[in-house]
């Protein structure tokens, strides 16, 4: 045995190193169902199977670190969005998560999509989304990307600027086009996991302020337009959220704002777009709501602000994104090297070092994300060791999972899977340390199919346009 045997680690003082929410688990090879993908479960010999595929046979296929995506659970959440929503529309934000075979799932499920640059509306096109059903986001769309937009027919462009507007009436005029609008409008609620602040959120690049008039001054100005279509208004208020007061908030200001628009112009608007951020669990302190509850909620708000305010309900739109990718998606790694450290009063936490890390999920890093884990390729006889999950770039911040209870006899070789990782983790990956990124695989009923390769060395060296100065000793 070359590795340290951590189960000495594990006594009463290791709770108290641990997080409130994190209890010790009774069974440290159980999955929680509410953390992982619909067709995850341990097989009879302990190793972790998705889509009627043991991981082990696909890291021998694809090798390390991999992400997986779970087809059928992915389908069966756009699934319980559309009818949940029935009557709305539902967009599928793409900067979660996009490759031409998502984009082919999101149009056979019924759903309309989201993208925000001239990249994530290629990948659209080319997997051959109906432009008429895409929604162009961004705060700095450049002259490209709006042309690109108009020119493929895309249903509406989302403007977030007075000089965006002059672009696209520039634009339109020169090809011969009409742009279909709603303008971003920030309402003044910026909600966060577990709680909401209603004031004073106008502090930040997206949208147009409804306090201080500027929302009202880009609707005029779109109406005024003879080449914009202006449909409505739309607002989002932020990412993983798990309470609907902040939607209500935003409901009721964006009500208000078509209400005065009505007023001030005669023109009933019809669109509003309430934006997406709906939270998924990534460890057992996280509670979502369903699909069923949030509509049943949103569509109550919606109906009472337009009876308050004498007004047809407008035609409602939302964007989810995590919501549908995150949960279907888990990344795999392998352990490189194990390292007990001693803390204060006595307790210890185990570094289990694996071969990704902040280049391939820089959420952890980037707003202190919190995520589970769970040992992939066997079960354990062994207690429960805190551990911490890190990465091998050069960075003490590098963290994937901060605080877990692995089995205490876990070893380089074996295999950590990491669900609820399908969304912002491969979308938001880098090279630093020039690591290549990892692969992206579907998977479902026994077979798998590549949505993305691994990157290489060849691919990233060849970036490199510099003086080739020797030759690689051999
Ligand atoms: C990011 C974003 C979304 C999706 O957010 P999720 O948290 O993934 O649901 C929707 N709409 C807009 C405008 C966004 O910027």
């Amino acid at each position: 045995m070359t590795h340290m045997h951590v189960a000495g680690s594990v006594h009463a003082d290791v709770a108290a190193a641990a997080p409130q929410w994190l209890s010790v688990p009774t069974d440290v090879n159980a999955l929680d169902p509410a953390l992982w993908s619909s067709t995850v479960r341990r097989r009879p010999d302990g190793a972790l199977e998705v889509g009627g595929i043991d991981v082990r046979t696909l890291v021998d296929e694809v090798g390390t670190p991999v992400y997986v995506i779970d087809e059928q659970d992915f389908r069966q959440r756009a699934r319980a969005f559309r009818s949940a929503f029935a009557g709305w529309d539902v967009y599928y934000a793409g900067k979660a998560f996009l490759t031409r075979t998502i984009a082919g799932w999101v149009h056979e499920e019924g759903l309309f999509l989201d993208v925000c640059t001239e990249g994530e509306l290629r990948v659209a096109l080319e997997g051959g989304f109906d432009p008429a059903r895409i929604g162009m986001h961004g705060n700095n769309k450049s002259r490209r990307e709006l042309e690109m937009a108009l020119r493929s027919g895309v249903g509406r462009i989302i403007v977030d600027s007075l000089d965006e507007i002059d672009r696209i009436e520039e634009l339109c005029r020169r090809h011969e086009v009409r742009a279909r609008v709603m303008v971003r409008v920030t309402p003044g609620v910026e909600a966060h996991t577990h709680e909401y602040i209603a004031t004073a959120h106008e502090d930040q690049k997206f949208g147009f302020s409804i306090t201080n008039g500027a929302a009202m001054v880009a609707m005029v100005r779109c109406h005024a337009s003879p080449v914009i279509d202006l449909l409505g208004i739309h607002s989002h208020i932020g990412s993983q959220i798990f309470d609907t007061g902040g939607f209500e908030v935003a409901a009721r200001r964006t009500m208000k704002l078509l209400s005065q628009f009505q007023q001030a112009t005669g023109i009933v608007l019809s669109e509003l777009d309430l934006g997406g951020g709906f939270g998924i669990a990534y460890t057992s302190q996280d509670s979502p709501s369903s699909p069923e509850d949030l509509a049943t909620d949103l569509r109550d708000i919606v109906e009472t602000e337009a009876r308050a305010h004498q007004m047809p309900a407008p035609h409602v739109s939302l964007e989810p994104g995590r919501a549908i990718v995150g949960p279907a998606g888990m990344a795999v790694y392998e352990v490189g090297t194990v390292k007990p450290v001693d803390l204060d009063g006595g307790a210890q936490r185990v570094y289990v070092s694996v071969d990704g890390g902040m280049s391939d999920n820089i959420r952890p890093a980037l707003y202190g994300a919190e995520y589970s884990a769970t040992l992939a390729n066997r079960t354990s006889a062994e207690v429960g060791a805190l551990c911490r999950v890190v990465g091998k770039h050069c960075e003490g911040g590098d963290i994937l999972v901060r605080d877990e209870y692995l089995p205490a006899d876990i070893h380089p070789g074996d295999l950590i899977a990491v669900p609820a990782s399908g969304a912002y983790s491969r979308s938001m990956a880098s090279n630093y340390n020039h690591v290549p990124r990892p692969p992206v695989v579907a998977v479902d009923q026994a077979q798998w199919t590549t949505l993305l390769r691994r990157e290489t060395l060849d691919d990233l060296v060849g970036l490199d346009q510099g003086q080739v100065v020797g030759t690689i000793p051999q």
